[in-house]
Formats: C-alpha cells, sequence, structure tokens
C-alpha cells in the first residue's frame, strides 16, 4: 500500500522513476522498523544505568553513547537482522510499479517459456545468496559491537607499585555537605518533609531509620539523582541547583554505591572501574587501567578466593560472572576511581547473603578508617555502632535525631528513636468498662506472641498477667468512667517482655492487695514488677 501510495498518488504527477519510488518505500518502512526496534532497546535498559552513569558524572550524552546504546544494541541487533532479511523478501512487490525486480524478470521469463521450475529455482538460489551476504554482514556487525566477543586484551601489568589511593586530602572537619529544610514529594507522598544536616570532612555517617523514612530519597537528593522540591543543599561549597556541567563536576567528586549495585553488564570489572577516568578525566588508558587493578585489588583485599584466582583473570569478568559481593566490590571501586571526596553508600549490603555482605562492610571500614567521607545507609546496627562517627534517625520525613552511635543506639532520647533501635513491639488495650471483648483481647496477645515468635511459657505469661492482674483484679475496682490501659511492649533488640498497667483512682497495688490465689499464679511466670502511684495515676510494670 505504502509503495503504490507513494508511487501512483504522492509521485503520480511527477517524473520520477520506478527505482527512487522503490528504494525510498524500502527505506521508509525500514526505518520506522528499525526506529520501534531501537527505541524499544533504549527503553529496555534499566533505568538505574542512567543514574549510576549520572552519579559518576557522565552527562546525558556521555551516558547515553558510553553505556546505554552499547547495552541496547546487543539486544537490538538480531532482531534487525531477522527485519532486514523479510525487508529483502518484501522487495518483490517493487513488480507492481513496473520494476523488472528478479521476481518479475522470472514471471517473465516463465510466461515466454513455460518453464515454471528453472526460473523461480534460480530466484530462490539468488534471494538465498544475498540474504545469506546480509546475515553475514550483519553477524559482523555484531560481532564488533557484542563486548563479550572481543578479544581479550592482556591484562595490564601488575599493580604492585601502584599505591592504593589513600583517603582524599583536605582540612578535617571542613564542611562538605550542608542540607537545609530539604523537601522532596513525589505526587502525594512527602518522604522528605523537612531535612536539616551538616556533614563534614572525615564523617561517616550512618543513615538508619524505618523502610519508607527518606533516606534513599536523601542521599538521591544529595546528588541530584532526584530533584528537591524545596531547601537548600550546599555540597563541596557549591549550591546545587542547576544541572549541566556544574553537576556533572560535583558528581564526579562523590561516589554512589547502588544497593542493586548497577555495574555496567557490557564492560568488564576492569572496564567498569576505567570508563569514567577515561572518559571524562582524559587518563591515557594504560595508566587508568594500573590504578583501576590497584582498587580492584584494594577491593577485593581479604577475600581468599580472588587472590587465589589471581586478580588479572577476575578483572577481564563481566559483572554477570562475578557474585553479589564481588560485583558489589566492584562497584565501590568504580566509585572510588574518580577519586571522590565523599561516597554515598544506599544500603549497599542489602541484596547480598550474609558472608559476601561482611567483606563489603569490611571494605567500607577500611575506607572509614583511612578517613572518606561516607553517608551510608544500612540496617548494620553492629556495623553503624563499630565504623560510623554519626548515626543519622531519619523518621516521619525529617532527621528525627542524631548522635554518635553511643548515644543514639544505647541512649537514644526520643521516643520513635527507642522503638526503633530496640525494635520495640506495642500492644495497646483500653479498657473502660466491665462489658470489655475478653475474648478478643486474649486472642490479640496471643497472636501479638506468636507474631513476634515468643515461646510459649512468655505467652502464657501474658494471658496470666492480663487475666490475674487486669481482669481479675483490677478492672473490678474501676470506677465508671475510669479507663485502664495495658500495654504490651516487646524489645526485640534486648529479648524485653513488658506488660505495663495505668489506671486512675485511689491507691491500690494488685500485686500485692489482690486476691492471693490467683496472684500466686501469675507470679510463676514474672520476672520483675514495679508498682508506683504520682499523680492520681496508679502504675504497675510486669516483666515476663
Ligand atoms: P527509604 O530508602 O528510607 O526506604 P525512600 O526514600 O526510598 O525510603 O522512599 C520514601 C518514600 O518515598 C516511600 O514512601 C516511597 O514510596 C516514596 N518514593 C520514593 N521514590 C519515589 C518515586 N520515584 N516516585 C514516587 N514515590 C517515591
Ligand atoms: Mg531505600
Amino acid at each position: 500500500m505504502v509503495l503504490l501510495v507513494l508511487y501512483f498518488v504522492v509521485f503520480g504527477s511527477v517524473r520520477i522513476r520506478p527505482a527512487a519510488v522503490g528504494s525510498l518505500t524500502f527505506a521508509i518502512l525500514f526505518a520506522v522498523t528499525v526506529s520501534g526496534i531501537l527505541s524499544a532497546g533504549i527503553g529496555g535498559v534499566d533505568k538505574g544505568q542512567w543514574e549510576a552513569a549520572g552519579a559518576l558524572g557522565f552527562g546525558r550524552a556521555g551516558a547515553f553513547f558510553r553505556v546505554i546504546l552499547p547495552q541496547a544494541a546487543g539486544r537490538m541487533l538480531p532482531r534487525c537482522k531477522g527485519k532486514l532479511v523479510s525487508m529483502l523478501k518484501q522487495t518483490s512487490m517493487v513488480g507492481y510499479i513496473s520494476i523488472q525486480d528478479l521476481t518479475k524478470a522470472g514471471d517473465i521469463i516463465r510466461s515466454r517459456t513455460y518453464d515454471a521450475f528453472f526460473p523461480l529455482a534460480v530466484t530462490a538460489a539468488v534471494y538465498f545468496a544475498v540474504s545469506s551476504l546480509i546475515l553475514l554482514a550483519a553477524g559482523r556487525v555484531e560481532l564488533r559491537l557484542d563486548p563479550r566477543r572481543r578479544r581479550l586484551a592482556d591484562p595490564p601489568a601488575p599493580a604492585r607499585d601502584q599505591a592504593v589511593p589513600a583517603g582524599p586530602s583536605g582540612t578535617p572537619g571542613e564542611e562538605l555537605i550542608r542540607v537545609e529544610h530539604l523537601q522532596k514529594s513525589y505526587g502525594g507522598s512527602t518522604p522528605l518533609r523537612d531535612v536539616n544536616a551538616v556533614v563534614r570532612r572525615g564523617e561517616v555517617i550512618a543513615v538508619i531509620g524505618p523502610s519508607g523514612s527518606g533516606k534513599s530519597s536523601l542521599l538521591r537528593c544529595l546528588n541530584r539523582l532526584e530533584t528537591p522540591t524545596a531547601g537548600r543543599i550546599t555540597v563541596l561549597g557549591r549550591e546545587l541547583t542547576g544541572g549541566g556541567a556544574e553537576l556533572a563536576a560535583v558528581r564526579q567528586r562523590m561516589g554512589m554505591v547502588f544497593q542493586s549495585f548497577q555495574l555496567f553488564p557490557h564492560l568488564t570489572a576492569l572496564e567498569n572501574v576505567t570508563l569514567a577516568p577515561i572518559r571524562l578525566r582524559g587518563l591515557p588508558p594504560q595508566q587508568a587501567a594500573a590504578r583501576g587493578m590497584a582498587l580492584l585489588q584494594a577491593a577485593a583485599r581479604g577475600m581468599a578466593l580472588l587472590q587465589a584466582v589471581g586478580l588479572g583473570e577476575k578483572a577481564h569478568k563481566y559483572p554477570g560472572e562475578m557474585s553479589g559481593g564481588q560485583q558489589q566490590r566492584v562497584a565501590i571501586a568504580r566509585a572510588l576511581a574518580m577519586e571522590p571526596e565523599i561516597l554515598l553508600l544506599d544500603e549497599p549490603t542489602s541484596n547480598l547473603d550474609p558472608a559476601s555482605a561482611g567483606e563489603v562492610l569490611s571494605v567500607i571500614r577500611r575506607l572509614a578508617a583511612q578517613g572518606m567521607t561516607m553517608m551510608v545507609v544500612t540496617h548494620e546496627m553492629q556495623f553503624a555502632r563499630e565504623a560510623a562517627t554519626r548515626v543519622f534517625y531519619m523518621d516521619q520525613g525529617v532527621l528525627y535525631e542524631e548522635g554518635t552511635p553511643a548515644q543514639l543506639l544505647d541512649a537514644p532520647r526520643r521516643n520513635r528513636t527507642r522503638a526503633f533501635v530496640q525494635r520495640l513491639r506495642v500492644l495497646h488495650f483500653a479498657i473502660d468498662s466491665p462489658g470489655y471483648d475478653f475474648i478478643a483481647m486474649a486472642q490479640a496477645l496471643q497472636q501479638f506472641g506468636e507474631k513476634h515468635l515468643l515461646p510459649r511459657r512468655r505467652v502464657e505469661g501474658l494471658h496470666h498477667a492480663f487475666e490475674e492482674i487486669a481482669a481479675a483484679n483490677i478492672v473490678p475496682r474501676l470506677a465508671p468512667g475510669q479507663t485502664l490501659h495495658i500495654l504490651t511492649e516487646y524489645a526485640e533488640s534486648a529479648d524485653r517482655l513488658e506488660m505495663r498497667f495505668l489506671w486512675g483512682g485511689a491507691p491500690c497495688n494488685p500485686l500485692e492487695e489482690g486476691e492471693p490465689l490467683s496472684l500466686r499464679l501469675v507470679k510463676a511466670f514474672l520476672a520483675g514488677s514495679r508498682y508506683d502511684y504520682a499523680g492520681g495515676e496508679n502504675r504497675l510494670t510486669v516483666q515476663i
């Protein structure tokens, strides 16, 4: 249809050679097909790859040509090859606009000689030969573009003399990051409401907090993978506002490590590490390779297997051929290759098994010891305690509490911090009349115990405390209008289980004045108790 419309309608009144219209038609059709494949191929590359390239300091164009297109090309070429061959078959249509192509010529010969077989056989043979040649040529192109089929160069000379880059120099304590009234909204949700923070050179900040509290958003705003909705961010003395060259310059001095590694899959470990220094710093490839080897060696240190295998070989492995732990260490080496002054790590170990996580954490610890300024989002409290100089607790869109690891993890000042670091689980009942739903509360206690995997004896203790202390001895004495609050609290980190009773009225400790028989029963389950009376309120806490 396209061919006929172009020939008879569009160019109907123009003197033009049919062959030109035929070429134009197939050029248009092929362009449309290929652009579809192209955009699907580019769209199919993980968004994180753009971010990883951007975080290294590549602009849009650099990221596209160095990182995205090579990956997309690998997926597109096989499909383009198929389209090319089917397009070749379709060219036989040009007979309709009186071009004598191969098929048409075959038809003419057939109609004159009445020999059906020979012209068709020859036509088929020619088509076969031409499509084979096209496939061969396309295969060559594919081979050249696919990095995995490239012949590997010899590994660069062992980098023994290459010093591993030490911690960056600069005045310790100098302010590197300042965040003022940072706010970030996505459509409906506002994960960052008002964040204020200062990070100084040499500090290692562990960022902790419940999932969804905005930890990743904060890190991503710092290097502008996300654009803040409001507020100011000053990094290395420059306020981050616009994009462009200035942003790229700041990003080059600030490395980022992602939870999902985001290594470039079309490049070897070594190439991942050397890409940015070669392309963005203009470092000569030989020199970059030697430095890259030193970085990989440093990242691999302490890992017996890698040393046994020999790093030269590993450096030429592709990300898909490495374990998660190895990939993450290569990702750290890649971030360090630009000699950043700040390293941002977003849950670098949460996709790893415990052994690999330990290895990655030891790499991060070593960096901390070398004086690298870091912000690490982590759920590893032990790591935060040992390696961090300060801990940020994020909650409800603000930097809710900060302090040294000892302050924040062992003696948190605020309630939510306490609940988070002690992993408090709380169950609350309020009873204000004798007609309360005893069965429902008993069931809730049972579920609470099961959910937190409490042993049977402790769950029994909870039931007894509820029944013998509250139901048997407090509720009957409640005056109308008075309310009894029962808080069941389980601190997972300390394995402490408590039940707290709060009610008004005259002072009365049910553990002493209550019904003796039922109290004897419950006391067998208690590990301790505390009673006081203040401000017209009875407060009894029992440990179970
Ligand atoms: P954390 O890393 O602390 O778990 P995040 O910063 O990833 O938290 O997310 C905070 C909140 O912001 C979450 O509720 C999440 O759903 C939302 N959020 C994060 N990124 C996006 C986004 N690109 N689009 C919409 N909502 C987002
Ligand atoms: Mg996160």
